[in-house]
Protein backbone atom coordinates (compact mmCIF):
# COMPACT_ATOMS: atom_id res chain seq x y z
CA UNK A 1 0.00 0.00 0.00
CA UNK A 2 1.11 3.43 -1.21
CA UNK A 3 1.64 6.08 1.81
CA UNK A 4 -1.33 7.94 -0.13
CA UNK A 5 -3.37 5.02 0.04
CA UNK A 6 -2.65 4.85 3.66
CA UNK A 7 -3.37 8.26 4.20
CA UNK A 8 -6.93 7.85 2.46
CA UNK A 9 -6.08 9.41 -0.26
CA UNK A 10 -8.83 8.56 -3.20
CA UNK A 11 -7.24 6.77 -6.51
CA UNK A 12 -6.24 9.12 -8.71
CA UNK A 13 -7.28 8.72 -12.72
CA UNK A 14 -3.65 10.26 -12.89
CA UNK A 15 -1.17 9.39 -10.16
CA UNK A 16 1.62 11.27 -12.14
CA UNK A 17 0.11 14.42 -10.46
CA UNK A 18 0.86 13.33 -7.38
CA UNK A 19 3.76 15.77 -7.31
CA UNK A 20 5.94 15.72 -4.15
CA UNK A 21 9.21 17.71 -5.50
CA UNK A 22 9.58 21.29 -5.52
CA UNK A 23 9.86 22.81 -9.58
CA UNK A 24 12.82 25.21 -9.59
CA UNK A 25 13.78 25.95 -13.33
CA UNK A 26 11.71 23.51 -14.49
CA UNK A 27 13.44 20.85 -12.32
CA UNK A 28 11.88 18.73 -10.29
CA UNK A 29 13.95 19.43 -6.86
CA UNK A 30 14.10 16.90 -3.98
CA UNK A 31 16.00 18.95 -1.69
CA UNK A 32 17.92 18.07 1.28
CA UNK A 33 14.97 16.53 3.67
CA UNK A 34 11.12 15.28 3.20
CA UNK A 35 8.39 16.43 5.38
CA UNK A 36 5.36 14.76 6.10
CA UNK A 37 1.88 16.37 4.89
CA UNK A 38 -1.29 14.72 7.02
CA UNK A 39 -4.57 14.17 5.88
CA UNK A 40 -6.38 15.99 8.43
CA UNK A 41 -9.56 13.63 8.00
CA UNK A 42 -7.02 10.89 9.34
CA UNK A 43 -4.44 12.55 10.82
CA UNK A 44 -2.51 10.35 9.09
CA UNK A 45 0.54 11.13 6.54
CA UNK A 46 -0.52 11.02 2.83
CA UNK A 47 2.96 12.23 1.50
CA UNK A 48 6.21 13.19 2.11
CA UNK A 49 7.33 16.40 0.11
CA UNK A 50 10.47 18.25 -0.44
CA UNK A 51 11.42 20.89 2.27
CA UNK A 52 13.14 23.62 0.63
CA UNK A 53 15.54 25.94 2.08
CA UNK A 54 16.68 29.50 1.27
CA UNK A 55 19.28 28.29 -0.87
CA UNK A 56 16.51 26.52 -3.36
CA UNK A 57 14.66 30.06 -2.60
CA UNK A 58 17.60 31.69 -3.84
CA UNK A 59 18.12 29.13 -6.78
CA UNK A 60 14.25 29.70 -7.80
CA UNK A 61 14.34 33.18 -8.01
CA UNK A 62 17.81 33.03 -10.34
CA UNK A 63 15.72 30.49 -12.72
CA UNK A 64 12.50 33.48 -12.66
CA UNK A 65 14.94 36.26 -13.21
CA UNK A 66 16.07 34.07 -16.09
CA UNK A 67 13.13 33.68 -17.45
CA UNK A 68 11.97 37.06 -17.39
CA UNK A 69 13.46 38.67 -20.45
CA UNK A 70 12.21 35.91 -22.93
CA UNK A 71 8.83 35.70 -21.38
CA UNK A 72 7.93 39.63 -21.02
CA UNK A 73 9.36 39.39 -24.92
CA UNK A 74 6.97 36.41 -25.67
CA UNK A 75 3.56 37.94 -27.45
CA UNK A 76 0.77 38.55 -25.31
CA UNK A 77 -1.59 36.36 -27.51
CA UNK A 78 0.97 33.37 -26.68
CA UNK A 79 0.96 34.10 -23.04
CA UNK A 80 -2.59 33.68 -23.48
CA UNK A 81 -2.69 30.94 -25.26
CA UNK A 82 -0.31 29.05 -22.70
CA UNK A 83 -2.59 30.33 -19.83
CA UNK A 84 -5.80 29.03 -21.61
CA UNK A 85 -4.23 25.41 -22.25
CA UNK A 86 -3.26 25.25 -18.62
CA UNK A 87 -6.79 25.75 -17.82
CA UNK A 88 -7.91 23.46 -20.07
CA UNK A 89 -5.66 21.17 -18.41
CA UNK A 90 -7.00 21.97 -14.66
CA UNK A 91 -10.49 21.74 -16.11
CA UNK A 92 -9.87 17.97 -17.85
CA UNK A 93 -8.00 16.97 -14.42
CA UNK A 94 -10.80 18.43 -12.09
CA UNK A 95 -12.10 15.26 -10.52
CA UNK A 96 -8.15 14.49 -9.29
CA UNK A 97 -7.17 17.83 -8.20
CA UNK A 98 -10.66 17.74 -6.15
CA UNK A 99 -9.12 14.34 -4.25
CA UNK A 100 -5.75 16.05 -3.97
CA UNK A 101 -7.54 19.29 -2.56
CA UNK A 102 -9.66 17.22 -0.08
CA UNK A 103 -6.75 14.54 1.07
CA UNK A 104 -4.24 17.37 2.13
CA UNK A 105 -7.35 20.04 2.82
CA UNK A 106 -10.41 17.98 4.28
CA UNK A 107 -13.47 20.19 3.17
CA UNK A 108 -16.32 17.76 1.45
CA UNK A 109 -14.98 16.34 -2.23
CA UNK A 110 -17.96 18.71 -4.10
CA UNK A 111 -16.66 21.69 -2.56
CA UNK A 112 -12.92 20.90 -3.39
CA UNK A 113 -14.38 20.86 -7.09
CA UNK A 114 -16.36 23.75 -6.76
CA UNK A 115 -13.11 24.98 -5.93
CA UNK A 116 -10.94 24.23 -8.87
CA UNK A 117 -13.71 25.30 -11.18
CA UNK A 118 -13.74 27.97 -9.08
CA UNK A 119 -10.02 28.82 -9.17
CA UNK A 120 -9.50 27.42 -13.07
CA UNK A 121 -11.98 30.50 -14.11
CA UNK A 122 -9.55 32.96 -13.08
CA UNK A 123 -7.02 31.64 -15.48
CA UNK A 124 -9.41 31.51 -17.74
CA UNK A 125 -10.09 35.48 -16.89
CA UNK A 126 -6.27 36.21 -17.17
CA UNK A 127 -5.87 34.25 -19.78
CA UNK A 128 -8.27 36.40 -21.73
CA UNK A 129 -7.72 39.91 -20.04
CA UNK A 130 -3.74 39.14 -20.99
CA UNK A 131 -4.59 39.95 -24.64
CA UNK A 132 -5.82 43.37 -23.13
CA UNK A 133 -2.56 45.12 -21.89
CA UNK A 134 -3.56 47.90 -23.85
CA UNK A 135 -1.43 51.28 -23.19
CA UNK A 136 -3.01 54.94 -24.04
CA UNK A 137 -2.44 57.36 -26.31
CA UNK A 138 -2.94 60.67 -24.44
CA UNK A 139 -3.23 64.20 -26.18
CA UNK A 140 -1.07 66.79 -24.68
CA UNK A 141 -0.71 70.85 -25.15
CA UNK A 142 2.48 71.31 -27.39
CA UNK A 143 1.03 69.65 -31.13
CA UNK A 144 4.50 68.76 -31.85
CA UNK A 145 4.51 65.79 -29.03
CA UNK A 146 2.97 63.01 -28.81
CA UNK A 147 2.28 61.50 -25.20
CA UNK A 148 2.06 57.22 -24.47
CA UNK A 149 1.66 55.64 -21.42
CA UNK A 150 2.61 51.81 -21.66
CA UNK A 151 2.17 48.55 -19.29
CA UNK A 152 4.85 46.71 -18.96
CA UNK A 153 5.56 43.69 -16.53
CA UNK A 154 6.47 44.44 -12.82
CA UNK A 155 9.34 41.89 -12.90
CA UNK A 156 9.69 38.86 -10.92
CA UNK A 157 6.99 38.17 -8.61
CA UNK A 158 6.65 36.42 -5.01
CA UNK A 159 3.43 34.66 -3.97
CA UNK A 160 2.71 33.03 -0.48
CA UNK A 161 -0.70 30.96 -0.09
CA UNK A 162 -2.59 30.10 2.87
CA UNK A 163 -4.24 26.19 3.20
CA UNK A 164 -7.62 27.25 3.18
CA UNK A 165 -8.29 27.79 -0.40
CA UNK A 166 -4.92 25.55 -2.07
CA UNK A 167 -5.93 26.04 -5.62
CA UNK A 168 -7.71 29.24 -6.25
CA UNK A 169 -5.18 30.86 -4.02
CA UNK A 170 -2.38 30.40 -5.98
CA UNK A 171 -4.50 31.06 -9.50
CA UNK A 172 -5.55 34.03 -8.17
CA UNK A 173 -1.76 35.34 -7.93
CA UNK A 174 -0.12 32.86 -10.66
CA UNK A 175 -2.14 33.81 -13.63
CA UNK A 176 -2.35 37.67 -13.45
CA UNK A 177 1.16 37.39 -13.18
CA UNK A 178 1.66 35.43 -15.84
CA UNK A 179 -0.59 37.27 -18.24
CA UNK A 180 1.60 40.71 -17.50
CA UNK A 181 4.30 39.00 -18.34
CA UNK A 182 6.24 38.29 -15.13
CA UNK A 183 7.25 34.96 -13.45
CA UNK A 184 6.68 33.81 -10.31
CA UNK A 185 8.24 32.12 -7.01
CA UNK A 186 5.77 30.60 -5.15
CA UNK A 187 5.44 28.96 -1.61
CA UNK A 188 2.45 27.32 -0.22
CA UNK A 189 0.94 26.54 2.88
CA UNK A 190 3.22 23.83 4.86
CA UNK A 191 -0.02 21.74 5.60
CA UNK A 192 -1.17 21.97 1.65
CA UNK A 193 1.53 21.61 -1.01
CA UNK A 194 0.50 19.11 -2.70
CA UNK A 195 -2.33 20.97 -4.72
CA UNK A 196 -0.11 23.59 -6.04
CA UNK A 197 2.48 21.04 -6.82
CA UNK A 198 -0.30 19.08 -9.02
CA UNK A 199 -0.52 22.70 -10.81
CA UNK A 200 2.76 23.10 -11.17
CA UNK A 201 2.56 19.49 -13.15
CA UNK A 202 -0.12 21.07 -15.38
CA UNK A 203 2.04 23.67 -16.16
CA UNK A 204 4.61 22.15 -17.53
CA UNK A 205 2.36 20.19 -19.75
CA UNK A 206 0.87 23.28 -20.39
CA UNK A 207 4.48 24.25 -22.45
CA UNK A 208 4.53 27.06 -20.38
CA UNK A 209 8.70 28.07 -20.28
CA UNK A 210 10.90 26.49 -17.52
CA UNK A 211 11.71 28.83 -14.71
CA UNK A 212 8.11 31.32 -15.67
CA UNK A 213 7.14 28.85 -12.27
CA UNK A 214 9.13 27.78 -9.34
CA UNK A 215 7.41 25.98 -6.64
CA UNK A 216 9.47 26.00 -3.31
CA UNK A 217 7.51 23.54 -0.79
CA UNK A 218 9.22 23.88 2.76
CA UNK A 219 8.14 22.78 6.43
CA UNK A 220 6.44 25.48 8.63
CA UNK A 221 9.55 26.05 10.53
CA UNK A 222 11.36 27.09 7.14
CA UNK A 223 8.41 29.89 6.46
CA UNK A 224 9.70 32.55 8.23
CA UNK A 225 13.23 32.14 6.43
CA UNK A 226 11.69 31.81 2.62
CA UNK A 227 9.38 34.72 3.49
CA UNK A 228 12.02 36.96 4.64
CA UNK A 229 14.37 35.89 1.99
CA UNK A 230 11.45 36.33 -0.59
CA UNK A 231 11.40 39.86 0.97
CA UNK A 232 15.15 40.49 0.98
CA UNK A 233 15.74 40.05 -2.58
CA UNK A 234 16.27 43.03 -4.74
CA UNK A 235 14.86 41.08 -7.74
CA UNK A 236 11.48 40.25 -6.84
CA UNK A 237 9.41 43.57 -7.27
CA UNK A 238 6.31 42.29 -6.29
CA UNK A 239 4.42 40.03 -3.38
CA UNK A 240 1.63 38.73 -2.93
CA UNK A 241 0.26 37.29 0.22
CA UNK A 242 -2.33 35.73 1.64
CA UNK A 243 -3.01 34.94 5.28
CA UNK A 244 -3.26 35.61 8.53
CA UNK A 245 -2.91 39.97 8.78
CA UNK A 246 -0.21 39.23 11.39
CA UNK A 247 2.17 37.76 8.55
CA UNK A 248 1.08 40.91 6.51
CA UNK A 249 2.56 43.17 8.84
CA UNK A 250 5.58 41.20 9.09
CA UNK A 251 5.74 40.91 4.94
CA UNK A 252 5.22 44.58 4.99
CA UNK A 253 7.94 45.79 7.41
CA UNK A 254 10.38 43.52 5.35
CA UNK A 255 9.97 44.26 1.92
CA UNK A 256 10.01 48.03 3.37
CA UNK A 257 14.43 47.58 2.55
CA UNK A 258 13.53 46.47 -1.18
CA UNK A 259 10.74 49.12 -1.36
CA UNK A 260 8.38 46.06 -3.27
CA UNK A 261 5.12 46.54 -4.34
CA UNK A 262 2.72 44.34 -2.39
CA UNK A 263 -0.75 42.74 -2.43
CA UNK A 264 -2.24 41.28 0.89
CA UNK A 265 -5.13 39.94 1.29
CA UNK A 266 -5.50 39.25 5.09
CA UNK A 267 -7.91 38.34 7.40
CA UNK A 268 -11.52 39.53 7.77
CA UNK A 269 -14.09 39.34 10.35
CA UNK A 270 -16.91 40.11 8.34
CA UNK A 271 -20.46 41.15 9.59
CA UNK A 272 -24.16 39.78 8.72
CA UNK A 273 -27.11 41.93 9.09
CA UNK A 274 -30.49 40.92 9.01
CA UNK A 275 -33.49 43.35 9.08
CA UNK A 276 -36.33 42.55 10.21
CA UNK A 277 -37.80 43.25 6.80
CA UNK A 278 -35.77 40.37 5.10
CA UNK A 279 -36.73 37.11 4.28
CA UNK A 280 -35.88 34.47 6.46
CA UNK A 281 -35.30 31.65 4.24
CA UNK A 282 -33.03 33.53 1.97
CA UNK A 283 -31.06 35.07 4.84
CA UNK A 284 -30.73 31.83 6.83
CA UNK A 285 -29.42 29.77 3.53
CA UNK A 286 -27.20 32.96 3.21
CA UNK A 287 -26.14 32.24 6.50
CA UNK A 288 -25.27 29.10 6.16
CA UNK A 289 -23.88 29.06 2.91
CA UNK A 290 -21.71 32.28 4.09
CA UNK A 291 -20.48 30.78 7.74
CA UNK A 292 -20.06 26.89 7.57
CA UNK A 293 -18.28 26.63 4.22
CA UNK A 294 -15.28 24.60 4.34
CA UNK A 295 -15.99 24.37 8.13
CA UNK A 296 -16.20 28.25 8.40
CA UNK A 297 -12.24 28.30 7.53
CA UNK A 298 -12.69 31.04 4.97
CA UNK A 299 -11.52 35.14 5.21
CA UNK A 300 -15.18 36.18 3.93
CA UNK A 301 -17.21 33.90 5.88
CA UNK A 302 -19.86 35.41 8.12
CA UNK A 303 -18.08 36.45 11.34
CA UNK A 304 -20.84 38.39 13.15
CA UNK A 305 -24.45 37.87 12.32
CA UNK A 306 -25.97 40.96 13.60
CA UNK A 307 -29.84 40.80 13.80
CA UNK A 308 -32.90 43.45 14.41
CA UNK A 309 -34.98 42.57 16.93
CA UNK A 310 -38.53 42.01 15.18
CA UNK A 311 -37.03 38.96 13.23
CA UNK A 312 -33.96 37.96 15.87
CA UNK A 313 -35.80 35.14 17.61
CA UNK A 314 -37.21 33.39 14.42
CA UNK A 315 -33.64 33.63 12.74
CA UNK A 316 -32.04 32.09 16.06
CA UNK A 317 -34.41 29.35 15.89
CA UNK A 318 -34.13 28.60 12.30
CA UNK A 319 -30.31 28.86 12.23
CA UNK A 320 -29.53 26.81 15.10
CA UNK A 321 -32.01 24.17 13.28
CA UNK A 322 -30.24 24.50 9.52
CA UNK A 323 -26.96 24.14 11.61
CA UNK A 324 -27.66 21.12 13.83
CA UNK A 325 -28.75 19.19 10.51
CA UNK A 326 -25.57 19.74 9.03
CA UNK A 327 -23.80 16.27 8.82
CA UNK A 328 -19.84 16.04 9.96
CA UNK A 329 -17.47 13.74 8.88
CA UNK A 330 -14.63 13.08 5.83
CA UNK A 331 -14.65 14.86 3.00
CA UNK A 332 -14.42 11.83 0.68
CA UNK A 333 -18.05 10.77 1.99
CA UNK A 334 -21.17 11.39 0.26
CA UNK A 335 -23.13 13.59 1.88
CA UNK A 336 -20.87 15.02 4.44
CA UNK A 337 -21.15 19.06 4.26
CA UNK A 338 -18.81 20.11 7.25
CA UNK A 339 -15.06 18.47 7.03
CA UNK A 340 -12.99 17.99 9.48
CA UNK A 341 -10.37 21.62 10.83
CA UNK A 342 -7.44 21.71 9.40
CA UNK A 343 -5.35 20.83 12.25
CA UNK A 344 -5.41 20.38 16.47
CA UNK A 345 -4.68 24.26 16.79
CA UNK A 346 -7.56 24.95 15.30
CA UNK A 347 -9.97 22.68 17.13
CA UNK A 348 -8.10 24.18 20.07
CA UNK A 349 -9.06 27.80 19.16
CA UNK A 350 -12.32 26.65 18.92
CA UNK A 351 -13.12 25.54 21.92
CA UNK A 352 -11.72 28.70 23.42
CA UNK A 353 -13.91 30.85 21.31
CA UNK A 354 -16.76 29.22 22.95
CA UNK A 355 -15.91 29.31 26.24
CA UNK A 356 -15.06 32.87 26.41
CA UNK A 357 -18.11 33.31 24.82
CA UNK A 358 -19.96 31.65 27.29
CA UNK A 359 -18.10 33.24 30.16
CA UNK A 360 -18.91 36.66 29.15
CA UNK A 361 -23.25 35.71 29.00
CA UNK A 362 -23.04 34.16 25.70
CA UNK A 363 -26.14 31.33 25.26
CA UNK A 364 -25.21 27.86 23.31
CA UNK A 365 -27.97 27.11 20.82
CA UNK A 366 -26.13 23.91 19.57
CA UNK A 367 -23.17 22.68 19.23
CA UNK A 368 -19.99 23.61 20.90
CA UNK A 369 -17.62 21.11 20.99
CA UNK A 370 -15.67 18.63 19.08
CA UNK A 371 -17.46 15.65 17.31
CA UNK A 372 -14.54 13.11 17.65
CA UNK A 373 -11.26 13.98 17.68
CA UNK A 374 -11.15 16.57 14.01
CA UNK A 375 -14.26 17.67 13.66
CA UNK A 376 -16.02 20.86 15.23
CA UNK A 377 -19.83 20.99 15.80
CA UNK A 378 -21.56 23.76 13.98
CA UNK A 379 -22.31 25.90 16.72
CA UNK A 380 -24.58 28.92 16.98
CA UNK A 381 -24.44 31.39 20.31
CA UNK A 382 -26.95 33.89 21.02
CA UNK A 383 -26.91 36.87 23.26
CA UNK A 384 -23.53 37.65 21.68
CA UNK A 385 -21.75 41.02 22.74
CA UNK A 386 -18.74 43.55 21.94
CA UNK A 387 -16.38 42.53 24.46
CA UNK A 388 -16.66 38.35 23.14
CA UNK A 389 -13.46 37.26 21.28
CA UNK A 390 -15.36 36.18 18.48
CA UNK A 391 -16.69 39.79 17.89
CA UNK A 392 -13.17 41.20 18.10
CA UNK A 393 -11.28 38.28 16.24
CA UNK A 394 -11.35 36.13 13.30
CA UNK A 395 -12.64 33.00 14.26
CA UNK A 396 -11.66 30.91 11.24
CA UNK A 397 -14.30 27.93 11.98
CA UNK A 398 -18.00 26.27 12.52
CA UNK A 399 -19.27 29.08 15.15
CA UNK A 400 -22.10 31.58 14.48
CA UNK A 401 -22.57 34.36 17.11
CA UNK A 402 -25.90 36.35 17.02
CA UNK A 403 -25.77 39.57 17.90
CA UNK A 404 -29.16 41.59 18.53
CA UNK A 405 -29.51 45.08 17.02
CA UNK A 406 -32.22 47.90 17.11
CA UNK A 407 -31.85 50.83 14.53
CA UNK A 408 -30.04 50.95 10.90
CA UNK A 409 -27.85 53.10 12.48
CA UNK A 410 -26.45 51.00 15.52
CA UNK A 411 -26.12 48.05 12.84
CA UNK A 412 -23.96 50.38 10.80
CA UNK A 413 -21.93 51.56 13.33
CA UNK A 414 -21.39 47.83 14.96
CA UNK A 415 -20.95 45.99 11.85
CA UNK A 416 -17.99 48.91 11.22
CA UNK A 417 -16.70 48.29 14.65
CA UNK A 418 -13.67 46.72 13.77
CA UNK A 419 -9.94 46.67 12.14
CA UNK A 420 -10.33 44.55 9.09
CA UNK A 421 -12.72 45.35 5.97
CA UNK A 422 -12.74 42.58 3.54
CA UNK A 423 -16.40 40.99 3.98
CA UNK A 424 -19.92 42.12 4.38
CA UNK A 425 -23.21 40.70 4.37
CA UNK A 426 -26.70 42.53 4.40
CA UNK A 427 -30.18 40.77 4.17
CA UNK A 428 -33.37 43.52 3.57
CA UNK A 429 -35.94 43.40 1.12
CA UNK A 430 -36.35 47.56 1.00
CA UNK A 431 -34.00 48.52 -1.87
CA UNK A 432 -33.27 52.06 -0.67
CA UNK A 433 -31.73 50.49 2.64
CA UNK A 434 -29.89 47.87 1.04
CA UNK A 435 -27.89 50.51 -1.44
CA UNK A 436 -27.59 52.80 1.70
CA UNK A 437 -26.65 50.17 4.03
CA UNK A 438 -24.34 48.58 1.57
CA UNK A 439 -22.93 52.16 0.67
CA UNK A 440 -22.03 52.61 4.31
CA UNK A 441 -20.18 49.07 5.11
CA UNK A 442 -16.36 50.08 5.39
CA UNK A 443 -15.40 46.98 3.49
CA UNK A 444 -14.06 45.92 -0.02
CA UNK A 445 -17.14 42.98 -1.17
CA UNK A 446 -20.99 43.33 0.07
CA UNK A 447 -23.34 40.20 -0.32
CA UNK A 448 -26.33 41.91 -0.63
CA UNK A 449 -29.53 39.36 -0.08
CA UNK A 450 -26.90 36.44 -1.16
CA UNK A 451 -24.16 34.63 1.27
CA UNK A 452 -22.01 34.03 -2.18
CA UNK A 453 -20.15 36.74 -3.45
CA UNK A 454 -16.94 36.04 -5.18
CA UNK A 455 -15.84 35.58 -9.04
CA UNK A 456 -13.35 36.25 -11.44
CA UNK A 457 -15.21 39.33 -13.14
CA UNK A 458 -15.09 41.10 -9.91
CA UNK A 459 -12.30 42.42 -7.71
CA UNK A 460 -11.66 40.52 -4.57
CA UNK A 461 -9.83 42.29 -1.63
CA UNK A 462 -10.26 44.16 1.53
CA UNK A 463 -10.02 48.11 2.84
CA UNK A 464 -8.55 49.13 6.34
CA UNK A 465 -6.42 46.06 8.02
CA UNK A 466 -7.71 43.58 5.30
CA UNK A 467 -4.85 44.15 2.44
CA UNK A 468 -4.31 46.26 -0.15
CA UNK A 469 -5.35 45.37 -3.93
CA UNK A 470 -7.35 43.84 -5.37
CA UNK A 471 -7.62 39.84 -7.11
CA UNK A 472 -9.76 39.02 -9.98
CA UNK A 473 -11.52 41.49 -12.76
CA UNK A 474 -10.13 43.66 -14.67
CA UNK A 475 -8.11 45.41 -12.35
CA UNK A 476 -6.41 42.33 -11.19
CA UNK A 477 -3.52 43.07 -13.55
CA UNK A 478 -2.87 46.42 -11.89
CA UNK A 479 -0.68 45.16 -9.34
CA UNK A 480 1.54 43.13 -11.26
CA UNK A 481 2.28 46.32 -14.27
CA UNK A 482 4.43 49.74 -14.03
CA UNK A 483 2.92 52.41 -16.00
CA UNK A 484 5.39 53.99 -18.05
CA UNK A 485 4.79 57.30 -20.05
CA UNK A 486 6.90 58.26 -23.26
CA UNK A 487 6.97 61.53 -24.60
CA UNK A 488 7.54 61.67 -28.55
CA UNK A 489 9.17 65.10 -29.76
CA UNK A 490 9.78 67.07 -32.46
CA UNK A 491 7.03 66.05 -34.36
CA UNK A 492 6.17 68.51 -36.76
P1 LIG B 1 -0.83 32.34 7.80
O1 LIG B 1 -0.40 31.61 9.02
O2 LIG B 1 -0.59 33.82 7.76
O3 LIG B 1 -0.10 31.62 6.58
C1 LIG B 1 -0.26 32.02 5.25
C2 LIG B 1 0.99 31.67 4.47
O4 LIG B 1 2.08 32.39 5.01
C3 LIG B 1 1.39 30.20 4.56
O5 LIG B 1 2.02 29.82 3.36
C4 LIG B 1 2.41 30.20 5.68
O6 LIG B 1 3.28 29.11 5.62
C5 LIG B 1 3.12 31.49 5.37
N1 LIG B 1 3.88 32.04 6.49
C6 LIG B 1 3.73 31.81 7.81
N2 LIG B 1 4.66 32.53 8.51
C7 LIG B 1 5.39 33.22 7.59
C8 LIG B 1 6.48 34.14 7.67
N3 LIG B 1 7.01 34.51 8.84
N4 LIG B 1 6.98 34.65 6.53
C9 LIG B 1 6.45 34.28 5.33
N5 LIG B 1 5.42 33.42 5.18
C10 LIG B 1 4.89 32.91 6.31
O7 LIG B 1 -2.37 32.15 7.49
P2 LIG B 1 -3.18 30.79 7.44
O8 LIG B 1 -3.54 30.36 8.82
O9 LIG B 1 -2.48 29.80 6.57
O10 LIG B 1 -4.46 31.28 6.64
C11 LIG B 1 -5.56 31.79 7.28
C12 LIG B 1 -5.59 33.31 7.18
O11 LIG B 1 -5.59 33.68 5.81
C13 LIG B 1 -6.86 33.89 7.75
O12 LIG B 1 -6.56 35.05 8.48
C14 LIG B 1 -7.67 34.24 6.52
O13 LIG B 1 -8.61 35.27 6.69
C15 LIG B 1 -6.60 34.64 5.57
N6 LIG B 1 -7.10 34.55 4.20
C16 LIG B 1 -7.36 35.71 3.54
C17 LIG B 1 -7.88 35.66 2.24
C18 LIG B 1 -8.17 36.92 1.51
O14 LIG B 1 -8.35 36.86 0.29
N7 LIG B 1 -8.23 38.08 2.15
C19 LIG B 1 -8.10 34.43 1.63
C20 LIG B 1 -7.82 33.26 2.33
C21 LIG B 1 -7.31 33.35 3.62
P3 LIG B 1 2.98 27.79 6.52
O15 LIG B 1 1.57 27.40 6.23
O16 LIG B 1 3.97 26.83 6.02
O17 LIG B 1 3.16 28.21 7.94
Amino acid sequence: MTLWEAGAGQPLDDPSLLRTDGLIGGRWTAGKVRHDISNPATGEPLAKVANLDEGDVEAAISAAASAFPRWRATSARQRSRLLMEWYHLIRRHEDDLARILTAEQGKPLGESLSEVRYGASYVEWFAEEARRLNGEIVPVEDTATRALVLRQPVGVCAAITPWNFPLAMVTRKVAPALAAGCPVVLKPSEQTPLTALALAELTVRAGIPDGVINVVPAARDRAAEIGAALCASPVIRHLSFTGSTDIGRLLMRQSATTVKRLSLELGGNAPFLVFDDADLDSAVEGAIASKFRNAGQTCVCANRFLVQDGIHDAFVSRLTERAASLRCGNGIERDVQIGPLIDERALRRMETVVTDALSHGAMLETGGQRIGQRHFAPTVLSKASHAMRCAQEEIFGPIAPVFRFRTEEDAILAANASEAGLAAYVFTRDMGRLIRVSEALECGMVGANTGRISNAELPFGGVKQSGLGREGSRHGLDDYVELKSITLGGLE
